[in-house]
């Protein structure tokens, strides 16, 4: 269980003001890591980034490599000085002792807290760099990308699309249900993502054919990355599951919704998802969520209890996130006219059914071996409300009802030029707001 602490005071101020603003995702009580690269000053050279790992602090980002290398973590075992291994000396952290990684961050927020001594300021002001001057890239090298569906609310939207009568499956109150998804194709946020191309059958009386995809879809997801990892043909026990989870970000599960009622039948989503995931690349962690947790979802009274090995006690009480998700969209004239981006949809990483110690223990239930850096996603998070739901196919039903923007365009589906950009935030009284930053992606025509 993480605990809550002096780190999340809602007191704490940082000496870098932009820290203290009201509305900043990045207060002093989050910091959350990246892997970013910032611009060299060699003078006359053609900009090239330098790669690090990073927290971010108000606008700023804190080069931890550079921290070490001026002795500001000594007192941590292990080196930071190898920037490729920084995720993993960051999961050594947690699994060396319970506590490890709890102490780095109090050494964070002491060196970042107004508090801290004019010399200590100097010594670390050395290796802040302007967010608004780095570029991101995934936070750790993601070995295997796992998609769940644990939105009951998405799962029965959907389902009545196509089983008006029998919309939720049998299995669906009993197995946290998710599928293997490709890796390789997950990006970070700001990347631009082209149309796919692929097998169109929305002619029933006519043969399939290969065009660009005509029903191209966001799914608004929260991902947690794991941290350390379990032995293959090792379980992981519900009571344990949170300590294999590093922390958490925002993903887009792109998706192709013309592709995918064709080829979905008999084994799940293939092309339709493969194509592109976006990610957001900060990775807020377990410790920084503690205020935020609430009770797992609850469940109706006739519905079954989760079988032994996915149901615990603490799982049940402080399984769940309150974190509030926003997704917003910009078309190409929208942009053209200056007018912000559109809010589609608000929902709450608490409405879903299953917890992510859930879907992990699940996932090793097997013996299957999950390892540092794996992503996992929780699936579309929509809500009970019509505003609540997470995607367009949702949202238009299907395309049927279509969505009217502020200056009188439609949208059913996403259009060539379209941008999405999710957002995540906590909430709470007596605690300062954290956020987890943009999760953005900018539609390209396909070839
Ligand atoms: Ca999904």
């Amino acid at each position: 269980m993480h605990e809550i602490n002096e780190t999340h005071d809602v007191n704490l101020r940082s000496w870098i003001e932009s820290a203290n603003a009201p509305d900043t995702d990045f207060p002093i009580q989050n910091l959350p890591f990246c892997h970013f690269g910032y611009e060299t000053d060699q003078e006359g050279a053609a900009w090239s980034a330098v790669w690090s790992f990073g927290v971010a602090i108000g606008d700023e980002i804190l080069n931890l490599v550079g921290c070490s290398k001026d002795g500001l973590f000594d007192e941590f075992e292990g080196s930071l000085d190898d920037v490729t291994k920084l995720p993993e000396n960051l999961v050594y952290f947690q699994s060396e002792t319970a506590d490890t990684l709890l102490r780095f961050r109090r050494k964070l927020s002491e060196l970042l807290r107004e508090e801290a001594s004019q010399e200590l300021q100097q010594k670390v002001s050395r290796h802040l760099h302007p967010i608004t001057n780095c570029t991101f890239d995934l936070p750790f090298e993601i070995g295997n990308y796992t998609d769940f569906y644990c939105s009951i609310f998405h799962a029965t939207n959907v389902g009545a699309m196509f089983r008006p009568d029998n919309p939720l499956l049998p299995n669906y109150k009993y197995i946290p249900i998710g599928y293997h998804g490709r890796a390789s194709s997950i990006v970070v946020s700001g990347t631009e993502i082209k149309r796919p191309k692929g097998q169109n059958r929305t002619d029933q009386d006519a043969s399939p054919v290969y065009i660009p995809c005509k029903n191209l879809d966001y799914e608004m997801e929260v991902g947690f990355f794991v941290g350390k990892s379990n032995e293959l043909g090792e379980t992981i026990p519900i009571e344990n599951a949170e300590e294999h989870i590093f922390g958490l970000c925002l993903v887009n599960d792109w998706s192709a919704r013309d592709i995918q009622a064709w080829e979905y039948q008999p084994l799940g989503p293939f092309l339709a998802k493969s194509f592109a995931t976006t990610v957001s690349p900060f990775v807020v962690t377990m410790e920084a969520l503690a205020p935020f947790r609430v009770p797992a979802f609850e469940r109706d009274a006739d519905d079954p209890q989760p079988l032994d090995y996915l149901n615990g006690e603490q799982n049940k009480t402080h399984g769940g996130f309150d974190i509030k998700l926003e997704v917003y969209i910009q078309t190409p004239k929208m942009r053209e006219e200056n007018i912000a981006p559109h809010l589609l949809s608000r929902s709450n990483m608490k409405d879903l059914y299953w917890t992510i110690g859930q879907m992990l223990t699940h996932h090793a239930s097997n013996g299957c071996n999950l390892q540092t850096g794996d992503l996992m996603a929780t699936g579309t998070v929509s809500g009970k409300g019509k505003d609540e739901r997470g995607c367009l196919l949702e949202l238009t039903w299907r395309g049927k009802e279509p969505i009217q923007l502020p200056n009188g365009e439609e949208r059913r589906f996403l259009e060539d030029g379209d941008e999405i950009i999710m957002k995540g935030f906590c909430e709470r009284e007596g605690f300062r707001r954290i956020g987890f930053g943009e999760c953005r992606g900018r539609i390209l025509p396909a070839d």
